[in-house]
């Protein structure tokens, strides 16, 4: 589908019907596959033949849906997870091991933030967290001998910052290290890391590629791009022999589709972090209406962002494509086309104000989520941030005041009518 526009590949990508197949994706609802021979089976189990023996590994309709999204993000290989935690832990995991090291933005999502600093470091696993707008010469500082790769978001859910991709790529590189962007916020259609210099590509496909919050998942496509063999030291998984496989050595073996091969024949085999067919037939069914979604979510963020600028109680907006905001003109370089529809801001009158805000709200629910079809907001100082005072939660830039809203796809007006009405009511 490679001449075709992500439009055209977002509807009809990853799965192409021989004569009298099926037309929509099939939903192989099977935990395994049957062969005629155990010589046949035992290829399987060498890597030395294509082919599926076990859901929890590899599974066909989980294949056409990654293929699909590989495509969007113009990729060589890619593979679903469970959820988009483990899409990020696989992608850090299947190069890093006890005594590595990542550098990290430290403008993240708080899962990530979690999985990196706490559960990783169990493991043995170090990081040093950067600013996103960092100097290169700190940004370079932030590197070690045992830095394995570097990690930030395309559009930072929930802080909204817009990570400088070329900048955080080529200090990557430098230090012979691959760049792996979390690009759950813009997906494919607005922003494409891979063109920018990201060897690695992660997404919770939870939001706006599901969209309609129906499917937990997430998925991982690999540029192919990073040369493991020109930095075979760092890499022993992909560059030596795997005992565990009859001493494939996967950066070998399967050239572009190494990393993506090995973190399915590993990790999936040792974690099995595996996405349903189920949920993975829902998912293709939100990627078939991207293209079309996206530009209505970032028109009403917009919109939205412009009407909420002009209140009164309204202390300060963020939105990457808002004239004005510090991330606009990094926005308008790696996003033309628009980046999402989730913005936050600050009301006057701190978390009470917040409170009575939402509940005054009638379209925009109050939910733990993000990037679906209906708008939903939060206040992170009564929720997810509740154990904070207001001292800490100043200090992590997250005013009591603050409210998160995920604009959806509902019309522009009634959801500014929405919000006027409910700004009256915190008046009175
Ligand atoms: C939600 C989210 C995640 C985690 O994804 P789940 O599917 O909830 O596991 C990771 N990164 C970003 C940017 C997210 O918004």
């Amino acid at each position: 589908m490679s001449d075709y526009t992500i439009n055209t590949k977002c509807v009809q990508g990853g799965y192409t019907p021989g004569n009298g197949e099926p037309r929509q994706i099939p939903i192989i609802q099977s935990t395994t596959f049957k062969y005629a021979t155990s010589e046949d089976m035992g290829k399987l189990f060498d890597l030395e033949a294509d082919g599926y023996f076990y859901t929890r590994l590899a599974n066909p309709t989980n294949d056409y849906v990654a293929a699909k999204i590989c495509e969007l993000e113009g990729g060589a290989a890619a593979m679903l997870t469970s959820s988009g935690q483990a899409a990020n832990f696989f992608a850090l995991f299947n190069i890093c091991e006890c005594g590595s090291h990542i550098v990290a933005s430290s403008s993240i999502y708080g899962g990530t933030f979690n999985l990196i600093s706490v559960t990783m470091a169990k493991m043995g696993v170090t990081v040093t967290f950067v600013d996103p707008d960092c100097s290169e010469e700190e940004l370079n500082a932030a590197f070690q001998e045992n830095t394995r790769a570097v990690f930030g978001e395309t559009i930072a859910n929930p802080a909204l910052t817009v990570l400088d991709i070329e900048k955080f790529a080529n200090a990557a590189h430098a230090h012979g290290v691959p760049l792996i962007v979390d690009n759950t916020f813009p997906t494919p259609v607005n922003c494409n890391p891979i063109k920018w210099g990201a060897d690695i590509v992660t997404h919770s496909t939870t939001k706006y590629m599901d969209g309609h919050g129906a499917a937990v998942g997430g998925a991982i496509v690999d540029s192919g791009n990073f040369d493991w063999m020109a930095h075979a030291d760092k890499f022993p998984g992909l560059t030596t022999p795997d005992d565990s496989y009859h001493g494939v050595v996967y950066a070998e073996k399967f050239g572009k589709a190494g990393f993506i091969t090995k973190c399915t024949a590993q990790l999936m085999r040792d974690f099995g972090c595996t996405q349903s067919p189920q949920h993975a037939f829902i998912l293709n069914l939100g990627l078939e209406s991207l293209h079309v979604r996206m530009p209505r979510h970032c028109e009403n963020g917009l919109a939205v962002a412009e009407f909420l600028q002009a209140q009164p109680e309204v202390v300060k907006v963020n939105y990457p494509h808002l004239e004005g905001n510090k991330y606009y003109d990094a926005a308008m370089k790696y996003m033309p086309k628009g980046g999402c529809g989730v913005i936050s801001f600050e009301l006057k009158g701190g978390r009470a104000a917040a409170e009575a805000f939402m509940k005054a709200l009638k379209l925009a629910a109050i939910e733990t989520h993000v990037a679906d079809a209906r708008t939903c907001c939060l206040n992170p100082a009564t929720s997810t941030h509740r154990q904070m005072t207001e001292e800490q939660l100043e200090a992590a830039g997250i005013p009591a005041g603050m409210v998160r809203l995920s604009c959806g796809l509902e019309d522009k007006a009634d959801l500014i009518a929405d919000l006027k009405q409910a700004l009256e009511a915190i008046k009175a």
